[in-house]
């Protein structure tokens, strides 16, 4: 360390930065775009959004996540605010846009105390403080529901679909969903709460008709046909096996070059091809399998042989649906054919394939793990479809974050006008700066009945005055008549975990924000930015 002095770089030379209030304004602001961006989807009157690609694909939606998803975010904020909702997604499948909005409105909020000149680090300790309490607020607010209130759990479905493409045929929806949750809900051995994995449930799409003709299905539907005109399209007692291996001899993925310098070399080649597929075929026979799903290719020849064996095959069928596959029908997925035999096939008490006018898919019914199960949604055109798959997942994730908890509140706002009230009343108790922050969070949450209103073309200030003052149990805003109602008796019910999660969220990425006074950009693409208050220049 005693050589020459040198100039010490932390950062490269033209790298830009920006400092204090500036880089958080401007982080600020990049949030708020965001949230703004998907405002006017929320609720019931929730507008849709057509997100076109460069090549002019496009995407009709009203799911929050979905359209950050698909838009080209570029600022860091910014994405930190996706996060939220993709996060969001994950863990509940729906309630993306309010997280996102409530994150928006927690910065915006945050800026008016700012001008104040409160200092950042005191409106995250507030804000932080605000968003344990939402928790436990919430947490007495919430009801406990039975898995046996089928009703109730119905109308969680719905409310998750209202405003969705999905909504004219909710109702038939919801009790299609209700019953694939609960047949699916594993009761703990501690209580009242459930473990569903909705990765038993698979959601299969199909265009053609309207969405009153979907159906569940005890069972598993392939988007798939069967792969040669000469293969049964029905076999009851099947015999499943499911190859991660091709059936096939070119391998796309290794690049080998071979020389053929006469027609006799070449008959040799492809004779030895021709027995190394027969043999391949001939260990699928062997195993007894009379079905065959096959994640990767099934060459023509082969195709052929199992054909003559009477064997069922499909392929490229989707790693998911091939992990579907193996649980509902207990089979192993075999990576090797040398490993394949009787023990690891599958079962099913009937495979066939059904062709509309359109499409095949390949149904797997009777399996032996009656947990298995598919929901066909349906929808006109393939945009309607899309959308209508999208709001049955989020209602699906909306019974199975019910069952998993057991507690629900009640929405339209209703549960944003109590907390809001209730935070004012804890803000009492604080003292200082940290009490205006508390009273900035409660505030906040006064956005999503605010929205709610405006996207409804109601106007939001008569509203908000009428949800304030009202007495009712769960003030909720009746989209269609500004009024107030009783959110619960009106059905509009909604998982606790819904707004758990994303308060916590949102509370927890406006924090991070707040706490940003700098922002580098590495002027080198693709090298990570030298972290704030990161190596000392000494130790470099
Ligand atoms: P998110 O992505 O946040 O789930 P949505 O567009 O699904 O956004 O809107 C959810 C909001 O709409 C929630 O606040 C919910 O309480 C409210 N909501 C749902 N159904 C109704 C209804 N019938 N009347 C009023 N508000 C409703
Ligand atoms: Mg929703």
């Amino acid at each position: 360390m005693s050589q020459q002095m040198q100039p010490i770089f932390i950062m490269p030379e033209d790298s830009k930065r920006t400092t204090g209030k500036e880089a958080q304004r401007n982080n600020i602001a990049a949030a708020k775009a965001v949230a703004e961006a998907v405002r006017s989807t929320l609720g019931p009157k929730g507008m849709d959004k057509m997100i076109v690609d460069s090549i002019g694909d496009s995407i009709v939606t009203n799911d929050g996540v979905t359209i950050l998803r698909e838009m080209q975010i570029e600022h860091p904020a910014a994405k930190m605010i996706v996060e939220i909702a993709k996060n969001q997604e994950t863990i509940v499948g729906d309630g993306t846009t309010s997280s996102v909005i409530i994150a928006g409105e927690l910065l915006k909020k945050a800026e008016d105390l700012l001008d104040l000149e409160i200092h950042p680090t005191i409106l995250a300790k507030g804000y932080h403080l605000a968003g344990k309490k939402c928790q436990e607020i919430l947490k007495g607010l919430a009801i406990n529901i039975s898995i046996s209130e089928s009703h109730l759990l119905e109308s969680i479905a719905s409310t998750a679909m209202t405003g969705k493409g999905a909504e004219a045929n909710k109702d038939h929806l919801a009790k299609i969903i209700v019953e694939a949750v609960k047949s699916i809900a594993v009761q703990e051995v501690t209580g009242d709460t459930f473990t569903v994995d909705l990765d038993q449930i698979k959601v299969e799409g199909r265009t053609g008709d309207s969405a009153e003709k979907s159906a569940l299905i005890k069972g598993i539907v392939l988007d798939k046909e069967v792969v040669h005109p000469e293969m049964p399209k029905r076999i009851t007692e099947a015999k499943i096996a499911l190859l991660n291996t091709p059936l096939e001899i070119r391998n796309t993925e290794i690049d080998a070059k071979i020389q053929i310098t006469s027609p006799h070399q070449l008959n040799a080649f492809l004779e030895q091809e021709e027995t190394m597929l027969k043999d391949m075929c001939q260990k699928v026979i062997n195993s007894g399998a009379n079905v065959v799903f096959c994640q990767k290719g099934i060459d023509d020849l082969a195709q052929h042989y199992l054909a003559k064996a009477g064997i069922l095959a499909a392929r490229r069928v989707r790693k998911s649906d091939m992990e579907k596959l193996a649980r509902a029908t207990q089979a192993s997925i075999v990576n090797n054919l040398k490993e394949l035999s009787s023990e690891n096939l599958g079962k099913a008490g009937l495979v066939k394939e059904e062709k509309n006018s359109s499409e095949e898919f390949i149904y797997v019914k009777q399996c032996p793990n009656p947990k298995s199960l598919s929901i066909i949604v349906y929808g006109g055109t393939e945009h309607i479809l899309e959308e209508n798959k999208r709001a049955v997942e989020d209602a699906l994730g909306d019974v199975a974050a019910t069952l998993r908890e057991g507690k629900v509140l009640a929405g339209a706002g209703a549960t944003e006008i109590l907390l809001r009230k209730k935070l004012h009343s804890y803000a009492q108790s604080l003292q200082g700066r940290e009490q205006l922050a508390v009273q900035a969070f409660a505030e906040a949450l006064e956005i999503i009945p605010r929205t709610l209103a405006e996207n409804a073309g109601i106007d939001p200030i008569d509203a908000l005055t009428k949800l304030k003052a009202s007495s009712q149990k769960w003030p909720g805003i009746n989209v269609f008549t500004g009024d107030v109602m009783d959110a619960w008796d009106a059905g509009v019910i909604e998982p606790l975990k819904i707004k758990t999660q994303a308060l916590a969220s949102a509370t927890e990425v406006a924090e991070m924000i707040l706490r940003i006074d700098d922002v580098i950009l590495s002027a080198r693409g693709g090298q990570a930015p030298v972290p704030i208050g990161g190596p000392h220049p000494g130790m470099m």
